[in-house]
């Protein structure tokens, strides 16, 4: 069993290996990993046993929909992991918990308030199906808390908070906006994705509801897709409830793969947080560079907040190209070898696509202090290849675009 006593890093290899779940043929913790159990049908011991039904919460076989001991070990490790945390729901998806948290907390007539930051799908989310349901949203500027809190009016009902942003890496004052968030009677739900548990503790820092998409660094391997939502009482069984309506659940297989690859998240946290910063520092010191968005970067932009807030970082941030011509930005990308083209990120592999985030934002420019769509991004999500292999094919993209 978890034990939040101990460091993340022994945590995570403790994590969810409770006795019960990791028992066969009656030898109770027989084995290291709670196994694959796979079922639909949970069997009753009588009529009377069915008669009494069973507590809606992990631990208790009910019917599969409600998971088994493979999916309930996987949520007790995320639990574990998520300081301050009573309860776990698993989401076929990051998205999926996006959305299944969000339609667990709101109602025809609320206003979602969301961070201008926030990652794609969540913009799609509210401006389509929640708008469909009479539920109102407006964007907010990331980097001011003030016009943030003048914005609350008597409908708004929950904040949609990301930091870093989704492609453009602001860092937020996410403890100020949740204390405004919580004096005004507003949820505040995080999208905790690029830090995970283990780089900011979402809910210790004011935030109500922490969200990962588990596709990327829980899983860490590209093969598996899934997201988590980890809550206090009652607000956890809030989302578990809207989950059942929808029905959803994770395959046992899929909580197993995700299992195993919780136990070397720290380490290839570490090790990709290591890669990233020296690349940063590396293209901050190119030509063709003419910003770099990493916030584990001493003087970068939201660089300051990051350090106050976080106990680590990941592979994933963005860069500026100073040359303004798609072209010479595509023949970039395309000559990289090492860096897949391709979306999702927190897999063992780097990969790198061109963003171009001005013309999905209402707020500001990007960075801050330059007009918007000044210049030309590019996203890396740096894997565990060799630091010196990656800038060696970063060096080559850069020939091969051509100075202007
Ligand atoms: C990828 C991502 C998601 C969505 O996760 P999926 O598992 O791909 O649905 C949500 N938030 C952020 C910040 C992401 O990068």
């Amino acid at each position: 069993m978890s034990d939040k006593a101990h460091k993340p890093a022994t945590q995570l290899v403790e994590a969810g290996r409770r006795k019960a779940w990791t028992s066969v043929a009656g030898q109770p913790g027989a084995v290291v990993n709670p196994p694959v159990w796979r079922s639909s049908t949970h069997l009753y011991e009588d009529t009377a046993d069915l008669a009494r039904g069973r507590p809606n919460a992990d631990g208790h076989f009910y019917y599969g929909r409600r998971g088994g001991p493979t999916q309930w070990a996987l949520a007790d490790a995320l639990t574990g992991l998520e300081e301050g945390a009573d309860g776990t729901e698993l989401f076929p998806s990051g998205v999926a918990a996006i959305s299944g948290t969000l339609l667990a907390l709101l109602t025809p007539g609320d206003e979602l308030l969301f961070t201008d930051n926030a990652y794609e799908p969540t913009r799609a989310i509210a401006a389509g199906m929640l708008s469909r349901m009479g539920i109102t949203s407006r964007s907010f500027d990331p980097l001011d808390p003030a016009g943030f809190a003048k914005m609350i009016g008597p409908k708004t009902k929950v904040v949609m908070l990301e930091s870093p942003g989704s492609l453009t890496m602001e860092v937020c004052d996410i403890p100020a906006l949740a204390a405004i968030a919580r004096e005004q009677g507003v949820i505040s739900v995080i999208d905790n994705t690029w830090a995970s548990s283990l780089g900011f503790a979402a809910l210790a820092h004011g935030c109500d509801i922490s969200l990962m998409s588990l596709t990327k660094h829980v899983g860490g391997h590209s093969d598996l897709m899934m997201g988590s939502a980890s809550a206090k009482d009652p607000l956890i069984g809030r989302i578990r409830l809207q989950a059942q309506y929808m029905g959803q659940v994770v395959s046992p297989d899929d909580a197993a793969l995700a299992l195993r690859g919780l136990r070397t998240m720290d380490v290839r946290l570490e090790r990709t947080s290591s890669t990233a910063l020296e690349l940063a520092k590396w293209l901050k010191s190119r030509d063709e560079v003419s910003a770099v968005l990493c916030p584990m970067l001493p003087g970068a932009p939201g660089y300051q907040l990051w350090d106050r807030d976080f106990t680590g970082g990941c592979g994933l941030f963005s860069f500026i190209l100073r040359n303004g011509d798609k072209a010479a930005r595509a023949r970039f990308i395309d000559t990289l070898d090492l860096f897949g083209i391709g979306f999702s990120w927190g897999g063992f592999e780097s990969l790198a696509i061109p963003v171009d985030p001005g013309k999905i934002r209402d707020f500001h420019e990007w960075p801050r202090g330059q007009d918007r769509g000044c210049g030309l991004g590019v996203r890396l999500a740096i894997g565990l290849e060799d630091t010196d292999d990656l800038i060696r094919d970063l060096t080559r993209g850069f020939s091969a675009m051509g100075h202007t």
